[in-house]
């Protein structure tokens, strides 16, 4: 059995076991934070469960191939917008209906359905309806950030499926596999940005914005480096136009901050970033997280943002 997922092993072991036993429940709740790959399991899941190959799921055999170009007819996936309240009760009612009627081409009907936290009250009671009363050969695949954000109700008819973040060896790996095109040093420095999770990491390497964010991220704490204001102010100006993009770089650079704290301490090396912890004393490095996160929450409470920048390069401790 191969799922094709890096890290979270319980999580695989609980879908294997469920799809080698026969034992498949009515419900799963897949739920981690955004980017984690929820979707990409339960969809590998529903390959799986669909599957008539060896090495389940085979990724050959009829109904895969039919997965793989999402035409299979006993399949259906619905919601992932992300809003609140944006999956409304009659998407969950046309589900009730079609799921007391017969798979076309297997012996199981799967529903995928992406972000059950935006679900209306009324969509997510017409839900737990079915799910307390689950026809035939029907199997509901819903994802969320996490329990807590749906119905205590609604979580108790599932079967929890936790998805982790992966560690920053598995990131780099899966990183190099699924953006084959990129250098190595582009994929270690998302891998330093994106917290263990696959789907940032792999925004960081294809969005424009992203990209931009994290360089001016490594740029800044270059510039700490430095030893002069002038070069903190230059690496500081991309800053002053985009509050969303001046948050994220503010995010990108307290990550980095944390990492370099990590590894002066412990003693290890920092792909990209030896150079600077080697310079700095662990009492600066705490100093200018701490700078950072009192600019974001400045930045949360609606600060003007030039001043914010202003106060960010006057109190980050540049000197060596
Ligand atoms: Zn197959």
């Amino acid at each position: 059995m191969s799922f094709h997922f890096y890290g979270n092993t319980k999580a695989l072991q609980v879908l294997q076991q469920s799809i080698q036993t026969g034992h498949l429940s009515h419900a799963y709740l897949f739920y981690g934070p955004a980017g984690v790959g929820k979707q990409t399991l339960a969809k590998q899941f529903a390959q799986a469960i669909f599957c008539q190959g060896e090495n389940i799921p085979c990724g050959h055999c009829i109904p895969c191939q039919k997965m793989l170009k999402n035409i299979h007819p006993d399949f259906q996936e619905l919601g992932g917008q992300n809003t609140k309240n944006s999956f409304h009760v009659k998407e969950v009612r046309a589900i009730r209906s079609d799921a007391y009627i017969r798979p076309n081409d297997g012996e199981a009907k799967v529903y995928l359905l992406n972000g059950v936290d935006n679900m209306s009250k009324e969509a997510a009671n017409s839900l737990l309806k079915v799910l307390e009363e689950p026809p035939d050969n029907v199997v509901f695949l819903l994802t969320c950030p996490s329990r807590s954000a749906v119905l205590p109700t609604l979580v108790s008819r599932c079967v929890p499926i936790e998805i982790f973040p992966v560690t920053q060896p598995e990131c780099i790996q899966a990183l190099q596999e699924l953006s084959p095109d990129t250098t190595l040093e582009e994929i270690t420095r998302a891998s330093q940005l994106c917290d263990g999770i696959i789907g940032k990491g792999l925004e960081l390497l294809s969005d424009p914005e992203e990209i931009k964010a994290s360089q001016t991220a490594f740029q800044i704490l270059e510039s700490l480096s430095k030893g002069n204001e002038l070069a903190v102010v230059v690496a500081l100006s991309p800053l002053e136009n985009s509050r969303p993009f001046t948050k994220k770089v503010l995010l990108f650079l307290s990550n980095l901050l944390r990492l370099a704290l990590q590894a002066k301490i412990k003693k290890i090396s920092i792909w990209g970033l030896d150079d600077f912890i080697q310079k700095q004393s662990i009492q600066s490095i705490l100093k200018m997280a701490d700078t950072v996160e009192t600019c974001i929450g400045m930045l949360e409470q609606n600060a003007n943002l030039k001043l914010c920048v202003t106060w960010l390069s006057a109190n980050l401790p540049y000197s060596i």
